[in-house]
């Protein structure tokens, strides 16, 4: 399984581009960094699984589908938990800030652009060959965090976190989970924020380690704000050295 980064990063900045994972041609967790990075290849895409509903990860969904929108012969799905689903629906796809894709059917097939399906927790269900367990995170808004398996191996990704003691729990229970992608957003030294925003510093997520009771998970993190990256990078190499930093671009191979 191939994992790529298309977006990185925990806000926007010159080039820099916010969550957006790539797990095959057709499907995508989160939409942060979707039209810069694929440009053509979007076209592909029907399927977002969101981990939540802030702008960072939803960002790219109305510029894709109204980019798309005359290529299609497929909607798009949007997978989240169904507060997800009413944010993007009530504040977004509204038709006041963007126009409503799930009432408006495509020009090539008589489906509707849109598709939204709802996510229980922990519930897991088959998306192309990938077996996929959403689980709820601890971050200001309802938020799925994911494990994804193909073939035996796979990867959990957090999104927005803090800390959450159902990340090591499956981590520590399933060994055919390879690889943690998580998150740090501010140097520790801003822990009051990070602390009200729910989002890990380099000591928080060290804390959290410590639950970790395996040694062959290779963990990444994402979700820097680009306002602290230089300082951010420095206190991650010394507080988590063993951790690597993803950047946008990057590919995980699983
Ligand atoms: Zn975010
Ligand atoms: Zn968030």
């Amino acid at each position: 399984m191939e994992v790529r980064v298309l977006g990185a990063y925990g806000g926007r900045f010159g080039s820099f581009g916010t969550t957006c994972l790539q797990i095959d041609e057709n499907t995508l967790i989160d939409a942060g960094n979707i039209m810069r990075a694929l440009g053509e290849e979007c076209l592909k895409i029907n399927n977002i699984l969101l981990t939540h509903a802030h702008l960072d990860h939803i960002v790219d969904i109305p510029f894709m589908i109204d980019y798309t929108f005359r290529f299609r012969e497929q909607p798009l799905n949007i997978y989240g938990h169904r507060e997800t689903i009413k944010a993007v629906k009530e504040h977004v796809m509204n038709w006041n800030i963007w126009p409503e894709f799930s009432s408006i059917r495509l020009i090539n097939s008589g489906d509707y652009a849109v598709n939204y399906v709802e996510l229980e927790p922990e519930k897991g269900f088959e998306l192309n060959s990938f077996q996929i367990l959403p689980f709820l995170s601890n971050h200001t808004i309802t938020t799925l965090s994911y494990v994804v398996k193909r073939e035996g191996r796979g990867f959990l990704f957090t999104g927005d976190t803090f800390t959450n003691p159902r990340i090591w729990e499956i981590l520590n229970e399933d060994r055919e989970i390879k690889v943690l992608i998580t998150e740090v957003s501010y140097p520790s030294y801003m822990h009051n924020l990070a602390e009200v925003s729910k989002h890990h510093t380099p000591k928080t997520l060290a804390q959290e380690l410590e639950h970790l009771k395996r040694n062959d998970v290779e963990v990444y993190v994402m979700h820097l704000k680009p306002n602290s990256l230089k300082e951010l990078k420095e206190e991650i190499k010394e507080v988590l050295p063993s951790v690597k930093i993803l950047s946008d671009g990057d590919e995980i191979i699983i």
